[in-house]
């Protein structure tokens, strides 16, 4: 704890990859941990690790990186972060994040930029970007993230960190602020598989506080690595994930990588996952309704940020809102109300829906032909602050990542080295059917 501690000091000034810095309650923890003894029973005793800023932790400021929640200390944990703590682990800072967990560059946060710790002028990936930057730069062994269209696996890629997206419902998302309610996952971002392996162990299972948290037994993640070789492992590919809009570099990265599964001996066979093109238009509608709902609760009375000059109660809500979201922020509750309003449900909302479910059937068609698939997480590596300003752009670089969370499947980033133009790393995106972590953990690992 003292060497992270030491590591956030001399880095954070270039990398800024914390909202709040947990100096001193950490150590105290520590100490008293290390007079007690070691304890055989806690998998994570003494481990340090950061938390995205958007999960609770009781008696700590939790921002969601927005204004409007600057003051919030929430007075309850996540259950995540409950059995992180019950597991042994220490918490040492608590991470910047796009606002809400909109973007995918960390860029919308309402404090600062954070940067990518392989080249500062360039961004870590978003909306867990400093998750990803706190972890790249040494100052923790583990941090958490969440994804809702890619969070966990973009900062991933970006920073050249494992990150794991699982199946929806596998880890309880009580004390997780919502942003799609229906999207959202909690999941590791870490230094290798084994560690998220590890840190998934502690995390799964059912929830009594989570209605969504389900209720099929925990496997014993650990127990599926070790694999010597990929023999009777199946890879689908495919070609939407591999062919127009993919840089270069990227796709060089992600085929060496294939092809060293190959060598192990895997087989690979091609996949078709037709409605990849629906993909953006109808995570964002629904998405974005969500947010619109899940953010109604933030008016100025009951948490955070209130305008103190407005007479009347609706002026009051009014000011508060405009003062306190971001842009982002505000052009999604715009959007999400819009495709929810009678007389646009059906055509917009209602029809998303729909895609959705047959975006399902497509993954399920495709699971039957193989254990796994592979793909890049990201058209590009991490690219320049400020490079991608138009919402649109930034939307478009979800490509690969959000038909996960549409269709509830599991999902990670695996760094498969640097790109040859970029000189960035370059993650390799695994999918696979419900609850089949423990395959995609072991391939992985094989790979790794
Ligand atoms: N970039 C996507 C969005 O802005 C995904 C973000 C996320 O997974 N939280 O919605």
């Amino acid at each position: 704890v003292a060497d992270c501690l030491a590591r956030i000091e001399a880095t954070e000034p270039r990398v800024k990859a914390l909202i709040t810095v947990m100096a001193e309650e950490a150590m105290a923890q520590a100490k008293a941990m290390d007079a007690a003894g070691p304890d055989p029973d806690k998998p994570l005793w003494g481990v340090p690790m950061v938390l995205k800023d958007l999960l609770t932790l009781k008696g700590v400021k939790t921002t969601c990186g927005s204004k409007i929640l600057e003051d919030f200390v929430p007075f309850y944990d996540a259950t995540a972060v409950t059995r992180l703590k019950d597991a042994g682990a220490v918490f040492v800072g608590k991470a910047n994040m796009d606002e809400f967990a909109m973007g995918s560059s960390t860029e919308n946060s309402a404090f600062f930029m954070t940067a990518n710790p392989w080249d500062v002028d360039r961004v870590p990936g978003g909306s867990s970007g400093g998750s990803g930057a706190t972890v790249a730069a040494g100052q923790c062994f583990a941090a958490l993230g969440t994804d809702t269209g890619g969070s966990i696996r973009t900062p991933s890629s970006f920073c050249g960190i494992v990150g794991l997206k699982p199946t929806y419902g596998r880890i309880s998302r009580f004390g997780l602020i919502a942003y799609g309610s229906s999207l959202d996952q909690i999941g590791p971002m870490v230094r290798s598989v084994e560690d998220a392996a590890l840190l998934l162990q502690v995390m799964a299972g059912h929830d009594p506080k989570d209605s969504t948290s389900v209720d099929v037994p925990v496997p014993d993640y650990l127990a599926a690595l070790g694999r010597e070789d990929l023999d009777g492992v199946t890879i689908g590919l495919p070609e939407e994930y591999w062919g127009e809009g993919l840089d270069e570099e990227v796709k060089e990265a992600c085929a060496n990588a294939v092809a060293e599964m190959e060598k192990l001996g895997a087989k690979t066979v091609p996949v078709k996952l037709a409605l990849t093109e629906y993909a953006i238009a109808t995570y964002y509608i629904i998405a974005m309704a969500e947010a619109s709902s899940n953010l109604s609760r933030f008016d100025g009375v009951r948490f955070g940020y209130r305008n103190k000059k407005a007479d009347e109660l609706i002026d009051m809500y009014t000011a508060s809102r405009t003062e306190g979201f971001g842009d982002e922020v505000q052009r999604r509750i715009i959007m999400g109300t819009y495709v929810l309003s009678s007389g646009y449900y059906d055509a917009y909302y209602n029809k998303a829906a729909k895609v959705r479910r047959l975006l399902r059937q497509d993954f399920e068609k495709a699971f039957a032909q193989c254990d796994l698939i592979a793909g890049p997480v990201c058209p590009t590596t991490a690219f320049v602050k400020g490079a991608k300003a138009d919402p649109l752009q930034m939307y478009l670089l979800d490509i690969f990542t959000i038909s996960a969370n549409l269709a509830g499947i599991p999902a990670m980033s695996l760094p498969v080295g640097l790109g040859k133009d970029s000189s960035m790393p370059v993650g390799l995106q695994f999918m696979g059917a419900p609850f089949s972590e423990p395959t995609m953990l072991g391939v992985a690992e094989c790979l790794e």
